[in-house]
């Protein structure tokens, strides 16, 4: 599917089981979501803004520990595929382009437990 835009992952304990274990991240520009590979816990994330912004507008005090990650992808708004800028926090999901600053702004919808193992859960 061409709308993949985000595809990647973080290592870190799990806030729900509490194993470390891979977190699979995914984002398309209607959705974007965090999910566990080892119990499966889900978190959704929704669209509110797009805009070009500079690093860190959008972020906000998180409930525990912010991921910052880098993640290569297409650019919406100017078309180049490079390093994109990735927040994510409990409550929002921010996706940058490192080259015009077009920034997807994502917040927390809501949560659920997969039963199925999400793609390459490496168990
Ligand atoms: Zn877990
Ligand atoms: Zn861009």
């Amino acid at each position: 599917m061409q709308d993949r835009f985000i595809f990647t992952g973080y290592r870190t304990t799990c806030y729900k089981c509490g194993v470390e274990a891979e977190q699979v991240i995914k984002a398309v520009p209607y959705q974007a979501q965090v999910a566990c590979s080892h119990c499966g816990a889900t978190r959704i994330f929704i669209p509110r803004i797009e805009d070009v912004s500079k690093p860190g507008s959008y972020t906000r005090i998180g409930c525990y520990d912010l991921w910052n990650l880098e993640s290569g992808a297409t650019c919406r708004n100017c078309g180049v595929t490079g390093p994109h800028d990735l927040s994510i926090g409990c409550s929002h999901f921010t996706v940058r382009c490192r080259n015009c600053g077009f920034t997807h702004f994502y917040k927390f919808n809501l949560e659920y437990m997969a039963q199925c193992p999400i793609e390459e859960t490496g168990q």
